[in-house]
């Protein structure tokens, strides 16, 4: 008999149903009882046991460990903005080119069973291929959304578990213990406890002069279908050159783009790829190596890993492995900085950091690759100063060699990536929080601040009792806080403290 939990991928889905109607297909939000069956008014539950809010793969994940018990399970609320759950702004793109960034053995959504991704994609979209193939390959990422809202869609029919559509405006502590939510639509709710999972924000383009673009001109890199509706014809220009300017480019490419594609970034800097095949470096250098990586300054620690990578290479390895050997300890690398060298790393090494930690798959490098020798795509340094509108966009930047320039384009994408600095969020349950001292910012004001659990800090630095936060909100407390591999991990962590904390109200 399977152990009570989340359900494994691979069962025969029973399909998630509140108060006897039909299934909801896809995780999409019901707006009425009648289309879907999931009743979104709140009068029907009107005080639930905990309020998560956000149904991203984060919030969808606290939600299956929660509810995935069946009615013995507390009652939850998922709440999500969007239309559709567990796919948030990663796995929302219906583009088969945007891959995941992370082989399918890294993407299970649960530790317990690492094989759960590859299974699903087995028992489906790539049935009959040999688990080992499909363990290191980079599967689009509308796959990954599609699996996680087969696990949400998975959970028992009795499960108490009400999906609802709304964004939160606010969540106020209430005398009788618990919370008081309330929606910009005005309905309110109760929750004894709350999990904030809102996840990523786009970054506004940090341009001056930007405001005077037409919708037209300006498309944001994560609206997949605005990006993948530009015309053939038209130059473009993307500022940024993270990941999110990589899938424009894919986007583009795969509709025969005859326009120039140029992106603009501070430093010039694209993720590098992944190899295949690059096991985490290990033997006694290794070891010797990750206890420099975890000790001394910024600059030493740089240095170490350098000089690991460069050892790697002498030996007919891939410095992959090196980053590889690192990532468990990530979060304990920046534990260990004094806040002073942490500074210093956002500075002077965090690009550097980004463009090796978060890769891209070797195909989509290669094609990026050939696309630039081509002419196709041409990636520029340097800072961007001003923008003017007239018959066309126009944007002048300093060079990073000093030399000004100017780039034309009719389309600018927005690949800036995601807002961390919490003054500037535009989320209304969070400038709530804030102004009422229920949170207060993380470290550099890189999202808010939180225990070694998860639980929310108030202004006074104490953990606020019943809130707890995970994912992209804990960056500045963890750095590594925004990949999978990190937030099943959470999502396990904070569903067991919420049931605890439940437990002990009771008792
Ligand atoms: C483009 C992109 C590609 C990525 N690729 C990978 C990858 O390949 N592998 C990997 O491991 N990680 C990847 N990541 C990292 C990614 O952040 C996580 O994998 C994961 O998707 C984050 O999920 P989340 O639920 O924490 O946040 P989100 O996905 O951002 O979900 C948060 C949800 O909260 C909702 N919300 C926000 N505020 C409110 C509110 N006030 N009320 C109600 N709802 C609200 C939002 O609508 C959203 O749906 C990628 C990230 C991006 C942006």
């Amino acid at each position: 008999m399977r152990k009570r939990g989340p359900p494994a991928v691979g069962a025969p889905w029973a399909s998630q149903r509140a108060e006897g109607g039909p299934a909801a297909p896809d995780g999409i939000l019901a707006d009425s009882p009648d289309r879907a069956g999931v009743s979104v008014s709140h009068s029907v539950f009107p005080q639930v046991d905990v309020a998560i809010v956000g149904g991203g793969a984060s919030g969808a994940l606290v939600a299956t460990h929660l509810a995935g018990v069946g009615a013995d399970g507390p009652r939850v609320a998922l709440i999500e903005a969007g239309d559709r759950l567990a796919l948030g702004a990663a796995y929302s793109t219906p583009r088969p080119e945007h891959l995941l960034n992370v082989v399918a053995s890294g993407m299970s959504a649960f530790d317990a069973r690492p094989d759960d991704f590859v299974d699903f994609l087995r028992a489906g979209p790539w049935a009959g291929e040999a688990p080992d193939a499909i363990r290191g390959r980079f599967a689009p990422r509308m796959l990954y959304g599609r699996y996680l809202q087969t696990i949400l869609d998975g959970l028992p029919a009795d499960a108490p578990l009400k999906r609802m559509h709304g964004e939160v405006d606010t969540v106020s502590p209430v005398a009788d213990g618990g919370f008081r939510l309330t929606l910009t639509s005005g309905d309110a709710f109760h929750a004894r406890t709350v999990v904030l999972a809102i996840g990523n924000a786009s970054a506004r383009l940090p341009i001056p002069g930007a405001d005077a673009l037409s919708s037209a001109q300006l498309r944001e890199a994560w609206d997949y279908p605005r990006v993948a509706a530009i015309d053939p014809d038209a130059d473009v220009c993307i500022v940024g050159a993270g990941l999110s300017m990589v899938d424009a480019v894919l986007t583009l490419r795969a509709n025969a783009h005859r326009g120039r594609i140029v992106a603009l970034s501070r430093n010039g800097l694209m993720p590098l790829p992944h190899v295949a095949a690059a096991a985490p470096a290990s033997g006694a250098y290794a070891e010797a190596a990750l206890e420099a990586v975890l000790a001394g300054g910024v600059r030493t620690r740089m240095r170490a890993l350098r000089a690991w990578a460069a050892h790697e290479q002498a030996a007919g390895r891939p410095w992959q492995g090196v980053m590889a050997a690192v990532r468990p300890y990530v979060q304990a690398m920046w534990a260990s900085l004094p806040v002073s060298e942490q500074r210093r790393f956002l500075r002077h090494a965090a690009r550097q950091w980004d463009i090796h930690r978060h890769r891209i798959a070797p195909e989509v490098a290669s094609m990026l690759e050939v696309l630039r020798a081509g002419g196709g795509f041409a990636l520029l340094a340097g800072r961007a100063k001003a923008l003017r509108v007239d018959d066309r966009v126009r944007i002048d930047y300093l060079g990073r060699d000093g030399a000004p320039g100017r780039i034309e384009a009719d389309v600018v994408i927005n690949a800036t990536g995601m807002e961390k600095r919490i003054v500037r969020t535009a989320n209304p349950v969070l400038r709530s929080l804030l102004a009422q001292g229920l949170a207060r910012p993380g470290p550099h004001d890189i999202g808010i601040d939180t225990r070694h659990d998860g639980a929310v800090r108030d202004r006074e630095g104490c953990p606020v009792p019943g809130m707890w936060a995970l994912g992209v909100l804990r960056v500045g407390s963890l750095w590594e806080s925004v990949a999978m591999p990190e937030l099943r991990g959470q999502a396990h962590q904070v569903a067991t403290a919420v049931r605890r904390q439940l437990a002990d109200g009771r008792a």
